[in-house]
């Protein structure tokens, strides 16, 4: 007697990626299944497949084509697909996502092949939730959404910035086991500014320009609304909104439902799990740092407003901790004096100080940190550098700004430029410096130590909130894990080699956070960091 077989069956079943083993069906599963003949004769195993991939990739010439190829292997084979990036996620980072995804999303309308991810256009409202009733799932626990109107540096790609979700959310799967049954990346269309995509007869989106205002602003509400509705577990995380959006929907939603924002809130927690790593080696106590920003952008906001809520824990009082956070923009220091600052400016904004420049400002603030926000490449100059080395025994050097072309100095600048004293780490990677006999390794403040983590522990725990004091465990956790042999070379982060790990121990000591602070939608287990690893997605095809 044949055994009833449940779900798909024959070549349905080789066309859904999250059961579809391909070549390493077994022969009887071949027969129970009804795929026999549909595939050559002999099965494989997972690791001959990520062989075959291996192979497959080494022959392709460009990044942009090696992302299309895992792409596709995504849309046929999911357990392949994370086999192949778990097997070296430092490796394939680059490949599924930062830098290649942004060349992705740029020519997406041009490449497009499988359809992934949710599209709600804004000519669907009111239909939003009979919309999300098509996932193929029920049980979707973490979005990332992206209106496309600031992807990377690249600006407004309309509904190319898909790229980005996907990519992401890939992400936290091979990075942190956060299973991808569970994911949905999904992009709102509300039109396009970028004439170039509204001109090219290839643009995928609604030729439109970008829907503004009370009309927006109702669009994104009935998106959360479907999204509470279709899936009441489900986290919302904001992906490359411009600024003017990206800041009102988080202070909107961020005490009402489970929400962040990793642009905001993944790049400050990197930041400051970069000085809690600087001051291991300095050995000197946060709350005695006095912090000057280049640039006063959401980036510097962000880094500056979680430093100080990371003093305050500390003892210090609010006002006192926003007075050791500086912001010196294109305009100069901002003060109290000057007519042209915004509101996300003003807890920064302290009493002027007569300086006309950058390297006046290190004189008059006297900071044991700068960190560079500002987009602008070559301003921590000599100048600066010279002057924060006589200021400080090991001054903490941070150029953020990314690309490596807009770095505000490189690694090698830093280090000969303070002696090698400095403790540095930058947005952008730099290889290893040698100054005399000594070798730096410059740390990179990549969002990827805190972002999956940070998933994770919400799956974990099914927090009600995001709070920002979970972004300074995360923190706090991921400079834990830098060995001493690290910060003997200057590495203030660790490897992304051990990503998964790490992630894995940063996801436990959040949902600790979450639990020991009643946020926690489930019972607190025994043993958390068992309970996580026991959630985390392995790509395996199982019995
Ligand atoms: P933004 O455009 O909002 O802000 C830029 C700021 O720099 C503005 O305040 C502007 O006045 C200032 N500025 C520009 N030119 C200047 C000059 N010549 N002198 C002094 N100030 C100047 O940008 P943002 O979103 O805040 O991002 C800033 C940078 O931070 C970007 O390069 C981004 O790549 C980088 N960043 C890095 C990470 C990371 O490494 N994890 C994360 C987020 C942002």
């Amino acid at each position: 007697m044949t055994e009833k077989v449940s779900g798909p069956t024959g070549a349905e079943l080789l066309h859904n990626p999250h059961i579809n083993r391909g070549s390493a069906f077994t022969l009887d599963d071949r027969r129970r299944l009804g795929v026999e003949g549909l595939l050559p004769p002999v099965p494989d195993s997972l690791e001959i497949q990520i062989a075959r991939v291996e192979h497959q990739l080494a022959a392709l010439d460009s990044d942009l084509q090696k992302y299309l190829f895992l792409s596709d292997l995504q849309a046929r084979n999911e357990v392949l697909y994370y086999a192949v990036l778990m097997s070296d996620p430092a490796r394939f980072m680059p490949l599924v996502y930062t830098p290649t995804v942004g060349e992705a999303c740029q020519k997406f309308d041009h490449v497009f092949r499988a359809s992934r991810g949710m599209y709600l256009p804004i000519t669907a409202k009111g239909r939003l939730q009979e919309i999300l009733g098509n996932w193929p799932t029920q049980d979707v626990r973490f979005i990332v959404v992206t209106d496309g109107e600031r992807i990377l540096g690249l600006g407004d790609l309309g509904v190319g910035g898909m790229g980005i979700p996907v990519g992401k959310l890939a992400l936290y799967t091979a990075c942190a086991g956060v299973p991808p049954q569970m994911t949905m990346p999904v992009t709102l269309d509300v039109g396009t500014n970028n004439h170039a995509l509204l001109d090219d007869p290839l643009y995928l989106g609604l030729r439109q320009e970008r829907v503004r205002g009370a009309e927006y602003d109702a669009f994104i509400e009935e998106f959360v609304q479907a999204v509470m509705t279709r899936f009441p577990k489900c986290c919302i995380q904001w992906e490359d909104f411009a600024n003017i959006n990206a800041v009102p929907i988080l202070e909107r939603y961020r005490d009402k439902i489970c929400t962040y924002n990793d642009d905001i809130q993944g790049t400050a927690a990197i930041a400051l799990a970069g000085v809690f790593g600087a001051l291991r080696i300095t050995g000197q106590k946060l709350a005695d740092q006095r912090f000057l920003f280049l640039g006063a952008g959401s980036a510097a906001t962000g880094i500056a407003e979680l430093i100080s809520e990371a003093m305050m824990l500390e003892g210090i009082k609010p006002a006192d901790a926003r007075a050791r956070n500086w912001l010196y923009d294109i305009n100069g220091l901002v003060t109290s004096a000057r007519a042209d600052i915004a509101d996300f400016q003003r807890p920064f904004a302290h009493d002027p100080l007569p300086v006309g420049s950058f390297v006046e400002a290190v004189e008059a603030i006297k900071p044991s940190a700068i960190i560079g926000v500002s987009t602008t490449p070559k301003l921590f100059n000599r100048q600066v550098i010279e002057a924060m080395s006589r200021l400080n025994e090991r001054p903490i050097i941070f150029p953020y700004s990314n690309p490596t072309s807009r770095s505000e100095c490189t690694a090698e600048e830093a280090y000969t430029w303070s002696d090698g004293r400095a403790v540095f780490a930058s947005g952008s990677p730099f290889p290893p410096v040698a100054i005399k006999d000594k070798t730096f390794v410059p740390g990179q403040g990549n969002n990827v130590y805190i972002f999956p983590a940070m998933g994770m522990a919400i799956l974990a725990t099914q927090t009600r909130r995001v709070t920002q004091e979970m972004f300074i465990v995360a923190a706090r956790a991921v400079a834990d894990q830098v060995t001493t042999e690290d910060l003997g070379r200057g590495l203030i982060y660790p490897p992304t080699t051990r990503i998964f790990e790490a992630s894995l121990l940063t996801a436990t000591k959040i949902a600790e956070y979450v639990f020991d602070n009643g946020l926690a939608a489930v019972e607190r287990p025994v043993n958390i960091e068992a309970h996580i690893r026991a959630l985390a997605y392995r790509p395996a095809y199982g019995a």
